[in-house]
């Protein structure tokens, strides 16, 4: 249990662990969500995401269903070579189990996954096919599957609410046929998770043969319950899991890749399993996803929601700035997170307040402080949320004494096509004295603050005794830039903010406006780097 309290997580495979498959059908069961269709190219991004994140099995399409599927399966299979297995979906039918083998020629290692309802409901209004017509259905389509391909997993739809006998005759007759992988998946989210890990368990010690093949859980979310289905069935012994990124799919959706790997990632080692799932690609892939899907991930989203590692109230925040693991079981970056992050609010206490302006790259002494935070606490009576832009502008209040330290005197830009992009910027410096540059860059942003970059640094360089202490050295990256129009129109006046990092992680945030925006990233990033040059003054 020490692992959870510290947030510690690993995917390691010590002796005695056992293996999970992790099977993501994102791009089959997760296109079935409503409006979430995706085209080849849209799949291929998906697919190479897939591959960084290291899922053992890419359900990649459903061949027959549409030639524009038959496509993004072949491209699919091109794609993933031998990093992955690459299975397709087909109906108990051999025209789509042709298709399926014809779409998975490219993959080396492919799998046909087929099969069809079970349960009462499925074979009396959907398939209307008797208990032992439906048998025969499995049994030669497994057969039919094997001619094309040595991996073939047979699925047994609505196994949840499968009359269990028959379900255990026809899991034999199949894995008897050839099929080296049984799906049980509970279609329609019907059952409690202790009732799917008594179904594994049942299925595991009853169905003759079982031993020999993988048995998969998967699991729909109808009641909310998708990810704790899919570790009981894990618990119970499933040696496969299936699942979606951002648990997208029909209706309430599949079960959350990520949850469940992360849950494993925790407990794993409690329940003797592990998967080889790369945690730290799980942020990456599900901004991908609803990127692509257009569906969007609610904030509150376990693992992935925006706000999943967001502490609002004073209480937790104060808690999180002494020691992260007060309020957070999963460190933000091991899951590719970023940082936890401390929403400011009327809720939010004096410690958050002074965190973010360090991080902002504002040393705030305490005289100003009390005054400052005050300011704070009226601006958040009247916004639920206070962000950086709000804080740079109350700082803006008490940062007038400040002088800069370098002044931007003149920029000329030449841009268009085809020409290449060149700014002439003079500056006027500490000691009075400008100074001057021409310097090329892919734009005119880019010339503009490259010139910037090599006036400042060139200037440290020469006459750095005559600045003193300051080290003109600019280690900092661009993290954020953006324009906003603060008036209507084509000669609204442009605002541009920048964010510039340091090597200790620290941001200094500048602000700029003019009518021409280049001239408003000029005076932005110009505003920025005097912050970073009086921090290291400071
Ligand atoms: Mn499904």
């Amino acid at each position: 249990m020490n692992s959870v309290v510290t947030g510690a997580m690993s995917n390691a495979d010590p002796m005695g662990i056992r293996h999970v498959k992790v099977l993501d059908t994102t791009l089959r069961d997760g296109e079935q969500s409503s409006g979430a269709s995706m085209d080849a190219t849209e799949k291929i991004s998906i697919a190479r995401e897939l591959l960084r994140l290291n899922v053992d099995i890419i359900e990649a399409g459903f061949p027959a269903s549409s030639p524009g599927d038959f496509d993004s399966v072949v491209q699919v299979a091109t794609l993933v070579g031998d990093k992955a297995v690459v299975c397709a979906l087909t109906r108990a039918v051999a025209g789509d189990i042709e298709a399926a083998a014809a779409a998975l020629a490219a993959a080396e290692r492919p799998r046909i996954q087929t099969g069809l309802g079970l349960s009462p409901t499925h074979l009396r209004y959907k398939l209307q096919l008797s208990e032992d017509n439906a048998l025969d259905h499995a049994v030669k389509a497994v057969k039919e599957a094997r001619r094309y391909c040595a991996d073939v997993q047979f699925y047994a739809e609505d196994a949840g609410r499968a009359e269990r006998s028959y379900l255990c005759k026809v899991l034999k007759a199949v894995i008897a046929a050839g099929a080296t992988t049984v799906n049980v998946p509970d279609t329609t989210g019907a059952l409690l998770p202790n009732q799917y890990g008594e179904l594994i368990s049942y299925l595991l010690t009853h169905v003759e043969g079982i031993a020999d093949v993988t048995l998969a859980a998967h699991a729909h979310n109808d009641l909310g319950l998708a990810t704790a289905a899919s570790l009981a069935a894990v618990a119970a012994g499933a040696g496969q899991v299936e699942a979606t990124i951002n648990g997208i799919g029909e209706r309430a959706g599949n079960a959350a890749l990520e949850e469940i790997v992360v849950a494993l990632a925790l407990h794993g080692a409690e329940i003797g399993v592990c998967t080889q799932i790369k945690l730290d690609e799980l942020t990456r892939a599900s901004r991908l996803v609803a990127q692509i899907t257009g569906i969007a991930v609610p904030a509150n989203k376990a693992i992935v929601g925006a706000g999943a590692f967001a502490h609002s109230s004073g209480i937790h925040q104060d808690g999180v700035l002494k020691q992260r693991s007060t309020y957070e079981i999963i460190d933000p970056k091991t899951v590719g997170a970023g940082a936890s992050s401390i929403v400011l609010t009327a809720r939010s206490g004096r410690a958050a307040l002074r965190h973010r302006l360090e991080q902002l790259g504002y040393a705030v002494d305490s005289a100003v402080f009390k005054q400052i935070h005050r300011r704070f606490k009226q601006i958040a009576d009247k916004k639920s949320q206070v962000y950086d832009e709000d804080l740079e502008a109350l700082m803006a209040e008490y940062d007038r004494g400040l002088e800069a330290i370098w002044k931007l005197k003149i920029l000329q830009v030449s841009c268009g096509s085809p020409l290449i992009a060149t700014a002439t910027v003079v500056l006027t410096g500490p000691d009075g004295n400008d100074v001057t540059t021409c310097v090329s860059g892919t734009g005119p942003i880019d010339a503009t603050f490259k010139a910037i970059d090599a006036l400042i640094t060139r200037s440290y360089e020469q006459n750095g005794e005559q600045y003193g202490e300051q080290n003109g050295r600019l280690t900092v990256d661009l993290f954020r830039y953006a324009v906003s129009a603060i008036t209507r129109g084509s000669d609204a006046l442009g605002e541009v903010s920048v964010q510039l990092v340091d090597e200790q992680g620290r941001i200094f945030s500048g602000r700029g406006a003019d009518g021409d925006i280049i001239v408003s990233s000029a005076k932005a990033y110009l505003n920025a780097l005097n912050r970073v040059l009086r921090a290291a003054v400071a």
